[in-house]
């Protein structure tokens, strides 16, 4: 049975082969003592492997790059990528392996890719490993995302390797099995680019048309149309985090992807109390990827992204320039028309025609919001869950969390008068997201050898929407000794 399993699901090279330039084939380290942390059973059978196959020992060696399956080629990827606003020419997997793409059984071709599989040639000064707490967290944090409707690279497991890795401390090594729609980023095109080969620059825009817009291949200007895509895609999703209070937190531009897929999930967080200006990444000294910036750091990323491609979008450099500028120019209503929809739906207030009374009063509504939340330390994703019970005619949840009652009181007034619909509301604020105390305590008991408070996490955060009784413990605010939290990348 597990051989006929794992012959149902055929690997494919294409990246490795459309794209031999930015592929080095590579080999995953020997994990010594692999044992399967969590496995995402779901996620196996929609890519339409046998979960039972992928627990058995050659499944775990597969979901550590040990045992390669037919057709697979694992191959470390180069890009480029600035990080904190400097350029570096070549960064690349540097602990990290493109198994091979999968045919999922709805037709979607998906990346499988490993994290933390040992050096490889783009490692530098880095030791190739990754260890248990922060494999569970990206797992923890991208199934939290994919639930909430986010799009998100998924994890279809973590396998302990059984080998210390040095760290401030000894911890136990581990690898992440990730699934992508693709692992295309901007730094992608910037590594292409500089190197000056544009059969090479053409035929990575036309892999990803074809990966993730295919319509763009009968625009007039098919490169150009793949910018804009990915504008779209890039403006959609930063709103998406903005609406949930999500903090990337390392947002260089080889952290971004192409088909708008959030995507490495180091020092990210969701925000406890609305702050424009918070931070949770231990390097971000100046607060470059702050929850407020995000927006603003997309579009310079994609500015890049501009330029990258310039080339592309014509021969004359002169002409490419103003198209470029133009479809960049697009981020912005994108992004603050994706926000405002989306704020709006949060504040249950039907869809009103543009430019109408309702629709000027709920923009108004919107913007008298974020000033409530910034007067004051307010839970930001309690707030929404409470607001639909003062929806329902009980203001006292939502009351007691802000400052200034009386603006609060004249706010509800107003908005209560455009008949909020509270079900709607239910719908999109989510009830439980990954708590940052909450994480940190699964995380330190899953080092320790107990997954117990992991799993429970999980099973909570995998349906955000809908409250249950007895969870009451995952909707609270941080214990107050938690201190300021800080979470560390590249670990
Ligand atoms: P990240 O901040 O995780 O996106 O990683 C940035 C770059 O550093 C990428 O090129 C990674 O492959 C590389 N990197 C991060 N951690 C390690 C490590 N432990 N060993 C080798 N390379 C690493
Ligand atoms: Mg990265």
């Amino acid at each position: 049975m597990t051989a006929a399993a794992e012959s149902t699901v055929t690997f494919d090279g294409r990246f490795a082969r459309e794209l031999s330039e930015l592929a080095v084939p590579w080999q995953a380290e020997e994990a010594p003592e692999p044992k399967l942390l969590v496995l995402n059973g779901g996620l196996a059978g929609e890519l339409g492997l046998d979960p039972e196959y992928l627990r058995s020992p050659e499944g775990v060696r597969l979901l550590l790059g040990n045992h390669v399956p037919e057709g697979s080629t694992p191959v470390a990827q180069a890009y480029a990528g600035h990080q904190f606003g400097g350029y570096s020419p070549l960064l690349g997997d540097g602990r990290a392996l493109l198994l091979g793409e999968v045919t999922g059984v709805d037709g979607r071709l998906r990346d499988i890719h490993l994290k933390g599989s040992g050096r490889t040639p783009f490692a530098r000064a880095g030791d190739g490993r990754a260890v248990v707490g922060p494999m569970l967290r990206e797992y923890l944090v991208s199934e939290a995302m994919h639930a909430l409707g986010i799009p998100s690279t998924r994890s279809l497991a973590v396998v302990a390797t059984g080998r210390p890795v040095r760290r401030d401390t000894m911890l136990p090594g581990a690898v992440l099995t990730r699934v992508a729609s693709s692992h295309l980023r901007v730094g992608s095109f910037q590594y292409a680019r500089a190197t000056e080969n544009m059969d090479l620059l053409r035929r990575l825009a036309d892999h990803a048309i074809s990966r993730h817009y295919p319509e763009a291949a009968r625009a007039g200007n098919p490169y150009l149309a793949l910018f804009e895509s990915v504008v779209a895609a890039q403006a959609n999703l930063v709103a998406d985090w903005m609406l949930v209070g999500f903090v990337h937190g390392v947002m260089n531009t080889d952290n971004m992807t192409i088909s708008g897929e959030t995507i490495d999930y180091g020092p990210c967080a969701f925000m406890d109390a609305f702050n424009p200006a918070a931070v949770y990444s231990s390097i971000d000294v100046g607060g470059r990827y702050a929850y407020a910036n995000q927006p603003v750091i997309a579009e310079w990323n994609l500015a890049r992204l501009a330029e990258a491609m310039l080339p592309l979008f014509n021969e004359d450099q002169e002409q490419a320039v103003a198209p470029a500028v133009e479809a960049l120019g697009m981020f912005r209503r994108q992004y603050s028309d994706a926000w405002f929809a989306g704020m709006k739906t949060k504040l249950g207030l039907a869809e009103a025609p543009a430019g109408s009374a309702e629709a000027e009063e709920a923009s108004e509504l919107v913007d008298g919001l974020v000033a409530l939340l910034k007067d004051g330390p307010v839970d930001y994703t309690s707030f929404f869950r409470n607001l639909s019970q003062a929806a329902r005619g009980n203001d006292r949840p939502a009351r007691g969390m802000v400052l200034d009652l009386a603006a609060f009181d004249a706010w509800a007034g107003r908005w209560r008068a455009l008949q909020p619909d509270a079900d709607l509301m239910d719908r999109v604020n989510p009830a439980y997201i990954p708590r940052n105390h909450l994480v940190e305590e699964a995380l330190a008991a899953a080092t320790d050898g107990d997954l117990k408070p992991f799993s429970r996490l999980l099973d909570v955060v995998r349906a955000p929407f809908h409250a249950r009784p007895g969870l009451e413990r995952y909707t609270e605010g941080a214990p107050e000794d938690f201190g300021s939290y800080q979470t560390f990348c590249g670990t």
